[in-house]
């Protein structure tokens, strides 16, 4: 395939939005064009509704929907983690079926990993799945689960062999949410929002054809996942527009144009060009600009911000150069950049940095502040990313735990 240089990509995505965004476009029309157009997520194979094109072919698609002041494509747990790992993993008929709701927007999904036992030793999951004719049934509780509230659709990782050892045993299933035996509870973050949740599954169902890339083989599928995760975590983050896809959030049918710039479910989990400007905004109108501390903490996050970008450069860019843990190095550097940020800020604003929803440039880093210990948490937390690094990239001794082989039912359970 003859690539376009990235000139082309964005005067093409230029004259393609002129001809398209209108103000009064719905949310559903406007992601089925970027979806129809390729656009919704170019770096994804043709076969599964992408482009094919390379990360930053793909980055200058999004920077030019963002730069153009059109609402960006649907975003969520659907674009970045299921879409990829599906087009991966899938039969033709699941890529079919499940990946083009997921780039149009209609279908919002969720990620139904963690447990209350099993968060960093994710392979030790006791969540089961029986076989029931072409069914399996599912029992367990999952938690931690962002946007189950309003997903349609999960990536679901269940126990299938309790005698095989626990990496071996665990199969990837693709589950409707909306279903007598599955329960939602929103839990309140401090941030006072309720981005995620705790999930009971109490005889949910799921067809046998809903398994991903094998009985059994689940570990392989949800490493795929966590490898886009991670990726994604740590270069932006800015997987959220502030219109949820999906058919239960009730987005699809607004007027697209008053989604734009507004704010989305996670703001604060990534430094972005627009805090760099805001905090030397805050420097300026309080007088002090000049104040060497200030000067220091805002150079200090402008290094984080380009650091950022030139490891997202690199991992898309200088394929020859990568070690495989690029992600994991970039989810690490994300959760301390978001610390450099918010303590920034926090030096400018005094005491009002702890006033509740006040407008503007403090309401963001006001935000920024009560969600900063989430990123060194989610996506794997920031110690255990250490962990890979130190294993896969540095070659360090692994850590001691019973022998690979041992089955699942006869390791100490949490
Ligand atoms: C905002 C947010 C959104 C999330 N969304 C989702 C979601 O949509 N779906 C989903 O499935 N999960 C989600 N998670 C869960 C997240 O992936 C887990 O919280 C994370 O993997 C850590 O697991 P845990 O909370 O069980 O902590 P634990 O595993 O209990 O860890 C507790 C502490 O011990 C440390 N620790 C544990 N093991 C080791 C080790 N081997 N070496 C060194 N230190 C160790 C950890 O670093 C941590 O500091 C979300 C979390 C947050 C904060």
């Amino acid at each position: 395939m003859t690539l376009p240089s990235k000139q082309e990509v964005q005067t093409q995505a230029e004259a393609w939005i002129a001809e398209n965004w209108t103000p009064e476009i719905t949310v559903r029309e406007w992601w089925a064009r970027l979806a129809a157009a390729g656009y919704a997520s170019p770096a994804l194979p043709v076969h599964a509704g992408g482009l094919g094109w390379p990360g930053d072919l793909a980055a200058t698609v999004l920077a030019t929907l963002a730069r153009s002041n059109v609402l960006g494509p649907p975003g969520g747990l659907g674009l970045l983690l299921a879409a990829p790992t599906i087009a991966t993993h899938g039969t033709p008929e699941q890529v079919q079926q499940y990946v083009r709701p997921i780039l149009d927007g209609t279908a919002g999904w969720c990620q139904l990993f963690s447990e209350p036992q099993a968060g960093s030793d994710l392979a030790g999951l006791q969540t089961r799945a029986e076989r029931d004719g072409d069914e399996w049934v599912i029992t367990g509780q999952k938690v931690w689960t962002s946007t189950a509230q309003t997903a349609d659709m999960a990536m679901l990782i269940a126990r299938t062999d309790a005698d095989a050892p626990k990496h071996k045993g665990i199969t990837y299933f693709l589950i409707d949410m909306v279903q007598p035996g599955i329960e939602v509870r929103p839990l309140r973050e401090m941030t006072g929002r309720a981005v995620f949740n705790e999930v009971f599954l109490d005889g949910a169902r799921v067809p046998h054809a809903n398994i991903l890339g094998g009985f059994n083989e689940g570990w392989k599928v949800t490493n795929t996942t966590l490898g886009f995760e991670r990726a994604g975590v740590g270069h932006g983050g800015a997987t959220f527009t502030a219109a949820l896809p999906g058919s239960r959030a009730g987005d699809l049918d607004k007027a697209a144009a008053s989604f734009v710039g507004a704010k989305g479910p996670i703001t604060g989990g990534a430094v972005g060009r627009r805090h760099l400007h805001a905090l030397t905004e805050l420097a300026r109108k309080s007088g002090r600009v000049n104040d060497p501390l200030v000067r220091q903490a805002i150079a200090r996050v402008h290094t984080d911000y380009e650091i950022l970008r030139f490891m997202g450069w690199k991992a898309k860019m200088l394929p020859h150069q990568r070690t495989g843990v690029e992600g994991n190095l970039a989810k690490v550097f994300n959760s301390s950049a978001v610390a450099n940020a918010r303590d920034a800020a926090n030096l400018l604003l005094g005491p009002e940095g702890q006033l509740w929803e006040s407008d503007g440039v403090a309401g963001m880093f006001q935000e920024m502040t009560l969600f900063s210990p989430a990123p060194p948490i989610y996506a794997g937390s920031d110690q255990v990313q250490r962990n890979v690094i130190g294993e896969r990239a540095l070659g360090l001794p692994k850590e001691p735990g019973p022998a690979a082989d041992t089955p699942f039912r006869e390791l100490p359970k949490n």
